[in-house]
């Protein structure tokens, strides 16, 4: 079938299914309501499946160009003795920085393709004429209150996450569990290292107004050398802060002609790195139904059967995460048990 797309947003998944559509000969037009796509910094690691999207999408072999192979992970006590190891290097996951995958998939649009400057503020004339609409637009999507209004808003994690990036490598990406709070360490590039912290806001009730820079180091300043090289680094390097939601499941992705991918979908807790991963195998998922199906509603709901569930269950694998590895109470006997979980594993 061959159609005419509105795609609301242009962040990693609008852009995705608009690369998709196109392949499969549909008319496409993206609205951002951005002058330039949301770069909220950091590393994206991109498993296995979403490579495979990203084949599909025929950007693969771009985005392969600009990515390293993640190297061995270490999840570690505030000391820095390990817990346990990820070894990513036997599949084909990858490292980008979020600009790098952005610039791919901009990049690779025709001039016109994606209207920036130009908010969706409603469903009217200018929006009909359309064969689909594509809500792209992020956790707390329009598309999604117009057309489910019934869906619960995003839900408050109880967590915050800072973030930033630092001059200088380290050559093994940790992930630190202490009391209530982690902290994310992983090479970027050659001369680049990203980092991130994630805690209770608990722990901020006695701290309003500190400066995030004190703040870190007050909270992670006893912890092993790999964080004390990021903290001492910090000053001036620019800290992003943010406090974590996701969403409550949807009965359905699909309603009429509208379809919902990416975070307005399934927007997540960040600790399985996963919600980019997510929302490129959803473009992929959605764009080849819409090219492969007879009709919009087959090719909806076979978009919503295939993606539906498994993303319930990464948000619900993600939300758990984000709480086992905040715990403010038993951690210590938490880390004994990823201790003997990763010996056995
Ligand atoms: C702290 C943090 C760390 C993360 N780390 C990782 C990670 O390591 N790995 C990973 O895979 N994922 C990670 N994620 C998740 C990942 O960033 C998101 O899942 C992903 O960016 C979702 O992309 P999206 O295109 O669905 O939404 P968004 O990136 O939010 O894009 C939505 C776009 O829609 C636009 N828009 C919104 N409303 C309108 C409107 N009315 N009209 C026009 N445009 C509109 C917005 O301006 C925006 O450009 C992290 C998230 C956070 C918060």
């Amino acid at each position: 079938m061959r159609g005419k797309a509105l795609v609301v947003g242009a962040g990693i998944a609008g852009l995705a299914v608009a690369h998709g559509l196109l392949r499969e000969g549909w008319e496409v037009e993206v609205r951002e309501r951005r002058g330039s796509p949301p770069d909220i910094g950091g590393a994206l690691g991109l498993w296995r499946g979403s490579m495979v999207a990203l084949d599909r999408l025929g950007l693969g072999a771009r985005v392969r160009e600009r990515a390293e192979r993640p190297r061995r992970a270490v999840i570690a006590d505030p000391s820095g003795r390990a817990l346990a190891m990820v070894d990513p290097r036997r599949t084909d996951a990858r490292l980008i920085s979020r600009s790098s995958l952005l610039a791919v998939l901009v990049e690779g649009l025709p001039e016109g393709v994606v209207r920036w400057n130009t908010p969706v503020v409603g469903f009217d004339a200018d929006t009909e004429g359309f064969d689909v609409v594509v809500g792209a637009d992020g956790i707390h999507s329009l598309v999604r209150r117009t057309t489910f209004p019934e869906a619960a808003d995003p839900r408050p994690l109880g967590t915050v996450a800072y973030r930033g990036a630092v001059p200088g490598r380290v050559e093994a990406a940790t992930e630190t569990w202490g009391r209530g709070r982690i902290f994310g360490v992983t090479p970027l590039d050659a001369h680049t290292t990203y980092w991130f912290a994630c805690l209770r806001t608990t722990l901020l009730a006695d701290r309003r107004g500190q400066d995030e820079v004190s703040l870190l180091r007050e909270l992670y300043g006893d912890w092993h050398p790999m964080v004390a090289f990021v903290l001492d680094a910090l000053p001036g390097a620019g800290v992003d802060r943010r406090e974590l939601y996701d969403l409550p499941a949807l009965a359905s992705y699909v309603r009429g002609r509208r379809a919902l991918i990416g975070d307005a979908a399934h927007a997540m807790a960040p600790n399985l790195g996963r919600g980019a991963c997510e929302s490129l195998i959803d473009a992929s998922v959605l764009a080849t139904a819409l090219g492969a199906e007879r009709t919009v509603h087959r090719a909806l709901a076979h978009y919503d059967g295939r993606r539906r569930r498994p993303t319930r269950r990464v948000v619900h694998g993600s939300r758990v995460l984000n709480r086992v590895s905040t715990a403010v109470r038993l951690d210590g006997q938490r880390n004994h048990l990823i201790r003997a979980l990763g010996s056995v594993l």
